[in-house]
């Protein structure tokens, strides 16, 4: 294991400002204070350039090297925005603001990608420039994204860009990647069912929205199972299901359901939404209600070039004995693909160990993973930008 001795010393310190930063999370694009804490470490680090604003919140870091001129610029990227959760961890640090939460661990990205920040301005061993990419959000809203449409890549002039997250359940220093498309992209569907409602003791005089409800949901499942290639991941989540009316005995003229679509394979997901909205419109027609859909695009898949893998599974070898490069593919989204669909690089996972699943109440990012995670970033940034070898 190669954890740089200097962030093994400084793991504690890291800890202090991950701990900061659990106690204040901000949501979205307002992550104010975040910001400002950032900023203020790597002005303090004597980073060359420190530039704010770019996606509203977002900051990017430029450290340069021994020789600026002779090396590429390679982007490190972390999330800085929390959700809106009521924490139950009861930690000593636990949010001081209401219905907010650092549930997804993006309190500990920054903290390691500041931790990276600090050691590298500190040696620059390493030529061109490595640019620390801070940006909001990652949860909701495509914060990198709006940063990428901002010029993000153009105006640092980053060659290649690297983001990491921590994963629950896989064990504390291990790292796991895969080379190709890693994350599913995911869109959202909205159906709402119009009928003309009445009185629950008198079906036959109504058109039943809900029965008609019922059956659509019931039927989309049949989607997944029955219209996708099964090699093909691929999957179609009604997670709600409302009606206006909060009475035993009225039926409702309108049901809203809402879903998730998650495909890795653009052909896939053509199909995916052409079904939702024909099965919609059938079963709509079957009960004599009206079915209105609306597909939203959300997140594109988030590809890792296979050349960029293979220097972040070499990074994380080197920090690591543990390092799964075949990962399965994962059927969450990250906005980070719209990084990767502006410059080539790669995402990585690293073990939080045994900890509550992420976006629940109780989980907590585990500081003992910041050396290793801190590392990595190291590794992959002197490795990158090597002043021995031509890149
Ligand atoms: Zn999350
Ligand atoms: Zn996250």
């Amino acid at each position: 294991m190669a954890i740089r001795y200097r962030l093994a010393e400084k793991q504690k310190e890291i800890g202090e400002w991950r701990q900061y930063l659990h106690r204040h999370p901000e949501l979205g694009f307002d992550t104010f204070k975040t910001a400002e804490f950032v900023q203020q470490k790597l002005q303090q680090f004597g980073c060359d350039e420190v530039t704010g604003g770019i996606g509203r919140t977002g900051i990017v870091g430029l450290i340069h090297g021994r020789d600026r001129t002779s090396g590429k610029v390679v982007g490190l990227r972390a999330d800085m925005d929390a959700l809106p959760i009521i924490e139950a961890t009861g930690a000593k640090y636990a949010s001081q603001n209401d219905g907010k939460m650092h549930a997804c661990g993006h309190d500990g990205h920054t903290a390691m990608l500041l931790g990276a920040a600090s050691y590298l301005a500190e040696t620059r061993n390493f030529n061109g420039t490595v640019a620390v990419i801070f940006q909001p959000a990652e949860e909701k809203g495509g914060g990198g994204k709006v940063m990428v449409d901002e010029g993000l890549m153009e105006r640092f002039s980053i060659d290649e860009v690297y983001g990491m997250h921590n994963m629950p359940g896989l064990n504390v220093g291990e790292f796991a990647i895969r080379s190709g498309i890693f994350f599913a992209a995911a869109d959202t569907v909205s159906i709402v069912l119009k009928g003309k409602g009445g009185h629950g003791a008198f079906p036959h005089m109504a058109a039943d929205t809900t029965l008609a409800a019922c059956h659509l949901v019931t039927s989309l499942q049949s989607i997944v199972s029955r219209n996708v290639d099964p090699v093909q991941p691929a999957v179609l989540s009604i997670c709600s299901f409302q009606t206006k009316t909060r009475a035993h005995n009225v039926i409702p003229q309108n049901v809203e359901l809402l879903g998730t679509i998650r495909s890795v394979d653009l052909e896939v997901r053509d199909g995916l939404i052409e079904r939702i909205q024909r099965i919609s419109q059938s079963i709509g027609t079957a009960f004599g209600v009206q079915a209105e859909v609306k597909i939203e695009t959300g997140y594109p898949a988030m590809v890792n070039s296979i050349e960029h893998t293979l220097h972040a599974i070499e990074a994380a070898q080197r920090v690591s004995e543990a390092v799964n490069d075949d990962m399965d593919i994962v059927m969450g989204a990250e906005d980070f693909a719209f990084m990767l669909n502006a410059r080539p690089g790669a995402y990585i996972l690293t073990g939080n160990g045994d900890s509550a699943p992420l976006h629940h109440p109780e989980y907590d990012f585990n500081d003992d993973a910041i050396s290793s995670g801190s590392s990595w970033w190291v590794e992959i940034a002197e490795s990158r930008l090597s002043v021995t070898e031509e890149n």
